[in-house]
């Protein structure tokens, strides 16, 4: 399975300084990229045309949203959708990402209708879950990623659940590891990757091998070749250490 690296910029960066960033990555990615790698870019709205306008051309790179509102259009003020990610060239979407779960009290309900909607919009879809610390403490990792995978996953027609190698990607995001400087240990990782994966194929049976599961939370240049070779860590998504090019080169080449 071609591995994912992804790069959430969150409120960063304006228009000229995510065109930049996003020009020393599609240069150096030009030739000699790892060609097993997808290089995902999530940033702000306003800089997504420009960054997908660098990007244009490259198999392997591609931009998508980090949020949206599950409609088509309407009175939503303060809200995206996804024709409107469409228009500025993102084919990938967030949903479920922690700070949208715990900054902006989203449900796991709206995760889900925002998952359905968008893989019927034609979108790729990265799912995030992950627990918070207390949870972890008191051994409810399992309990809270079958809830939060299943909720996602229960309404997806038959025809998507059909057809989602390639465009639904997991990414296993412990909450007390994002922006913390706190990183999973291997052991913590592989467990938690295992239960995904053994909850994906109860879910979804075969098809679940073939969904990539991704780590995210205080990847950095030092720890992301440990991170990615681990048993069922398909990719890696990366906040805080994508905003230097030279720094997320570093963690894709790894
Ligand atoms: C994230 O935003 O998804 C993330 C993992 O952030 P960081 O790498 O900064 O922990």
């Amino acid at each position: 399975m071609r591995k994912i690296i992804a790069a959430n910029w969150k409120m960063y960066k304006t228009c000229g300084e995510a065109a930049q960033t996003a020009a020393e990555l599609s240069t150096a990615l030009a030739d000699g990229t790892p060609h097993d790698r997808l290089v995902l870019v999530f940033p702000p709205f306003t800089a997504m045309d420009v960054v997908a306008a660098a990007f244009a051309g490259k198999e392997n790179l591609a931009t998508g949203g980090q949020n949206f509102y599950p409609a088509e259009q309407g009175a939503f003020t303060g809200e995206i959708s996804t024709a409107m990610l469409h228009d500025a060239g993102a084919t990938w979407v967030l949903a479920g990402h922690s700070e949208r779960r715990h900054v902006f009290s989203e449900s796991d309900e709206l995760v889900a209708r925002k998952t359905v909607f968008a893989l019927e919009q034609g979108f790729k879809v990265m799912l995030c879950v992950g627990e918070m610390l207390h949870e972890r403490e008191n051994g409810q990792l399992s309990d809270v990623l079958s809830r939060q995978l299943s909720t996602a996953l229960e309404h997806l027609s038959d025809a998507q659940r059909e057809t989602l190698a390639g465009r639904l990607a997991i990414a296993y995001e412990p909450v007390w590891a994002i922006g913390t400087g706190k990183v999973a240990g291997p052991v913590e990782v592989q467990e938690a990757h295992a239960t995904l994966r053994a909850l994906l194929a109860s879910m979804l049976g075969d098809a679940a091998a073939e969904l990539p599961i991704l780590y995210g939370g205080s990847v950095k240049p030092t720890n992301a070749s440990t991170l990615v070779g681990l048993d069922n860590v398909d990719g890696l998504l990366v906040g805080g250490a994508s905003l230097e090019a030279q720094s997320f080169l570093q963690i894709i080449g790894s």
